[in-house]
């Protein structure tokens, strides 16, 4: 079997971690499989070098700051291919370039592209375990890129798929994916399995056990993910396109604070308006997310979206640059907000969850800014002061012990 193993930064935070991780990557090695490692960053590594940059130069180039953020991986690599030579087992570290990781241009945000994997297979077949750094690219300039926060996640389900592996291991340091973040919900519940689909809305709405991409690359490729934990041997979630389990109403409650909310006020009703500001934001890959539009009263109509928090300032300027365009008379902007999600497939044929999560949140007294649903979801936008309060409310009201 060709197994890919992806271990987070938390997973390999120091010594002793990281000599926990190699053992457990030697024992599936010593059974006569092939094993792919991913690694994040130990610990809070891209944070600590986010921080450095920011005071050598809080405006730094995207481009800089990713060639800054690519050292992280590359210190797990090579420790972790030291510590299993310690442990006397053949292995070699990669970073993007020797892998050959083809992404998008984009810094900061790349997309892979392609993977070149006649290295990897070579390495594999003179029996070395390969350790691959997470969260990196190269782009076509023969620049470094990184695919964003938690992008690891990404390059291990890439591989897997590059590879045509047998499996695709997470492992993190939680048991797997639960019904909400254990850490603020505590009697969030391990869930076996859950499909694509719905991980999918988990992770796009700040359930950030996996990153987004990853389920969406999955799904693309039909690679079964097992998500589980670094620190002990329990089963873990199977995240794949069908799920033998009943569906339950609600798979998941996430939040997210990665969001700010801008308010553009006193527009013209007339058609066109909702073009030209969502237009001008995306020509600057500006990607926008609730949107609310008030009924026009006496002519004129406000609109409100959220954006991600760090793109607040950008956008805000961007409208207040085209103000003679798309003619408004004021903007308000808000960081203070965060989103509460509900997620189940089950929702598809049941009427009424918005009503109970909007129940739940008056029962707390929780002021909804804005809501926005799909199939499979309810969103609210609430002030981030309230989220824990609110995750726990609408945890408990769908999903009981
Ligand atoms: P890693 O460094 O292993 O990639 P992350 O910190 O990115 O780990 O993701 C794991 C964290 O995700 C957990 O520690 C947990 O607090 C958080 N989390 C948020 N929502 C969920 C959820 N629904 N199920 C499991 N963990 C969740
Ligand atoms: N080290 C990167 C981050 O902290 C990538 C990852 O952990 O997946 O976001
Ligand atoms: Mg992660």
């Amino acid at each position: 079997m060709l197994i890919v193993k992806k271990f987070g930064g938390s997973s390999v935070a120091d010594k002793d971690r990281i000599f926990n991780v190699a053992n457990r990557c030697i024992e599936d090695y010593k059974k006569g499989h092939d094993i792919v490692v991913v690694l994040s960053a130990m610990g809070d590594t891209t944070d600590e070098l986010l921080e450095k940059a920011e005071q050598i130069n809080p405006c730094a180039s995207k481009r800089e700051l990713d060639m800054l953020l690519t050292t992280g991986e590359q210190i797990s690599v090579s420790l972790m291919a030291m510590a299993m030579g310690a442990l006397g087992v053949p292995a070699v570290s990669l970073n993007a370039f020797q892998v050959a990781m083809h992404t998008t241009s984009q810094y900061n945000n790349a997309r892979i592209k392609r993977i070149d994997s006649e290295r990897i297979r070579h390495e594999l077949d003179s029996r070395k375990i390969v350790i691959v750094t997470g969260f990196q690219g190269i782009n076509k300039y023969d620049d470094y890129t990184t695919l964003g926060r938690g992008g690891s996640d990404t390059t291990a389900v890439a591989l897997a798929a590059a590879l045509q592996a047998d499996a695709c291991e997470i492992y993190t340091d939680v048991d797997g994916v639960f019904t909400a973040d254990p850490r603020v919900v505590s009697n969030a519940q391990k869930l076996n399995e859950i499909t694509y689909d719905e991980m999918l809305e988990l992770a796009s709405l700040g359930a950030k056990v996996l990153h987004n991409r990853s389920v969406e690359m999955a799904k693309k490729y039909g690679v079964q993910l097992v998500v589980r934990s670094s620190l002990n041997k329990s089963e873990g979630t199977v995240v794949k396109e069908e799920v033998k389990m009943e569906r339950m109403l609600v798979s998941g409650v996430a939040a997210d604070k990665n969001t700010a909310r801008i308010a553009v006020v006193g527009l013209q009703d007339t058609p066109g308006i909702a073009y030209k500001i969502f237009s001008v934001l995306a020509k600057k890959n500006i990607n926008v997310d609730v949107i609310l539009q008030s009924i026009g009263r006496d002519g004129t109509k406000d609109i409100s979206f959220t954006v991600e928090r760090g793109n607040l300032k950008e956008a805000v300027d961007i409208l207040e640059s085209n103000k003679g365009r798309i003619n408004y008379k004021s903007i308000e902007a808000d960081e203070k907000v965060a989103k509460v999600s509900v997620v189940g497939a089950g929702m598809i044929s049941h009427a009424g969850v918005a009503a109970e999560m909007f129940e739940a949140l008056y029962n707390v007294g929780v002021n909804i800014r804005m809501i926005s649903t799909s199939e499979i979801r309810v969103t609210v936008l609430i002030d981030e002061q309230d989220v824990d309060k609110a995750m726990r409310a609408v945890h408990d009201h769908f999903i009981s012990d």
